[in-house]
């Protein structure tokens, strides 16, 4: 579906009479297309007084990139990306001088910049880091560490022209070199990353490794996504074959042509398939035994709405909802280990939503079902680590789908605009989430929930 007001406020005359009236003026966002730089300029790289070493290391990372890597800002200076490396604070007096380091460089940050912050996570110990060598008390370092992102969720707020701002923390004992925190980086930095906005990634082990072709992280892996005839799972199907995967695409009888039609563009096979019916794990495992011989990738995007007030819903308009978005995926994804069908580091991204988050005025059953999927995603962890893989959510605010086309237009307006970024998001950009999940420099990050949705004003 088309934004026709992001349109009208970024070309011709419209676009100068919008800035005349003051109106918002949503900015067109940097996506990815192969072969643009992945970052519009100059990487500026500050860091906190410990930090120095950590630093000096992803500035080497960076330079590997082709990046042109800056150490110190000027007045004037511009910037496609600032890379504040804050893993030794300590202390909430040691925020300071790097964050206004950061703030003094976002003037000069170009259209569709980023600011990416790399921090260490406040749940962990105190950890070391103290300059001199004093290690601080455990509810001190937290602070700092805390801080960080109270500061990145609002700088993120104050950016302009499609500018995002997103942090990778890390747990204590994972390098910044580990694979995970360079692919989180990476991500970040460029235009796969164009809705995220304002969030955290946790890299919580040194797992992962790094692809033979970053062009092409997922070849050689097989993917399944359900609900693919459409929307978000068409562009998670395109996405993921842009990125090497075969894939093996299902979605309702009803769908059959518009799945088949997804599954001819992308060279994958297409299996008719109601996620809730009683033989649906068995079907899938026998395809994919049949056609493939394994599976390393598991995306559960099928998902219904039946919105109404609490008050009026039934059994018949609540329980679909939440057989499709969640009894389904638990189901699915039980069959598949048991199977012995997947890979040996299979990746289970599901689809969560900021309304299983927040919570949504007419949207309890959705935001049920949902919310079911953040417990699932978060539980499973320790049974798909024991198969060598990880499981994550991600959970996409609004974005521009047919499932969003039937929202009445007043709610619909002020849904698209309510985020950091003034739009909704586009199938594509949760499918690069996804990617980047199932990518196997992502093997150190699980149990995570990313959200997809701008810098969404409603929820955390
Ligand atoms: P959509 O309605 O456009 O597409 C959903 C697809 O799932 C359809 O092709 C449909 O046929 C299929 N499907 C439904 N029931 C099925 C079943 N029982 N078995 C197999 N396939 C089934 O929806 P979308 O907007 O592309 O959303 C995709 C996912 O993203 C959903 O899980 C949705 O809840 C989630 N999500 C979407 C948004 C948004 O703004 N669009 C926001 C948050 C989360």
């Amino acid at each position: 579906m088309s934004d026709r007001y992001l349109d009208l406020v970024n070309t011709g005359f419209t676009k100068s009479l919008a800035k005349r009236l003051g109106l918002p003026r949503p900015a067109v966002l940097r996506r990815h297309h192969a072969g643009d730089p992945l970052v519009p300029g100059p990487v500026l790289v500050v860091h906190d007084a410990a930090s120095r070493a950590d630093a000096d290391a992803l500035a080497a990372s960076l330079l590997a990139w082709d990046l042109d890597v800056r150490r110190h800002g000027g007045p004037g200076e511009r910037f496609g990306a600032v890379v504040a490396v804050l893993t030794g604070v300590a202390a909430p007096a040691d925020l300071g001088t790097p964050l206004l380091e950061v703030g003094a460089a976002l003037r000069g940050l170009a259209p569709g910049g980023r600011v990416v912050t790399v921090s260490r996570s406040a749940g962990c110990g105190a950890g070391g880091g103290a300059p001199d060598g004093v290690v601080p008390a455990v509810a001190t370092v937290a602070a700092a560490r805390r801080g960080v992102e109270g500061a990145l969720r609002s700088l993120a707020k104050e950016l302009r022209g499609g500018a995002t701002g997103n942090g990778v923390v890390l747990a204590d004992g994972v390098g910044v070199g580990a694979p995970s925190a360079l692919g989180a980086l990476r991500f970040l930095l460029s235009g796969r990353s164009a809705f995220v906005d304002g969030q955290l990634l946790t890299v919580g082990s040194a797992a992962g490794t790094l692809p033979a072709d970053l062009d092409r992280p997922l070849a050689g892996t097989v993917a399944v996504v359900t609900g693919a005839a459409r929307g978000i799972g068409a562009a998670i199907a395109r996405t993921l074959a842009r990125d090497g995967a075969t894939l093996v695409l299902v979605d309702v009888p009803a769908a059959g042509d518009a799945l088949a039609a997804v599954a001819n563009e992308v060279h994958g096979s297409a299996l008719q398939l109601d996620v809730t019916a009683d033989d649906a794990a068995q079907r899938l495992v026998a395809h994919v035994a049949a056609r493939h011989g394994h599976l390393d990738v598991v995306v559960h995007n099928a998902g219904i709405t039946r919105d109404k007030l609490l008050a009026n819903l039934r059994p018949e308009t609540w329980d679909p909802v939440l057989a499709v978005n969640v009894t389904a995926p638990l189901r699915l994804t039980a069959a598949l280990l048991a199977a012995d069908v997947l890979g040996p580091a299979p990746r289970v991204v599901a689809l969560a939503s900021t309304s299983g988050i927040a919570g949504n005025r007419g949207q309890s059953s959705y935001a049920a079902s949902k919310a079911g999927v953040i417990g699932m995603v978060q539980a499973s962890v320790g049974e798909l680590a024991a198969a060598g893989g990880t499981v994550n959510a991600v959970a996409p605010g609004f974005i521009e789908t047919e499932m969003t086309a039937r929202i009445p237009f007043a709610t619909r307006e002020v849904a698209r605009r309510l985020n950091s970024l003034q739009q909704g998001g586009q199938p594509v950009d949760v499918a690069e989430a996804i990617a980047f999940l199932a990518s196997p420099q992502a093997g150190g990050i699980t149990g995570q929930v990313l959200r997809v949705c701008g810098q969404n004003l409603v929820g955390a």
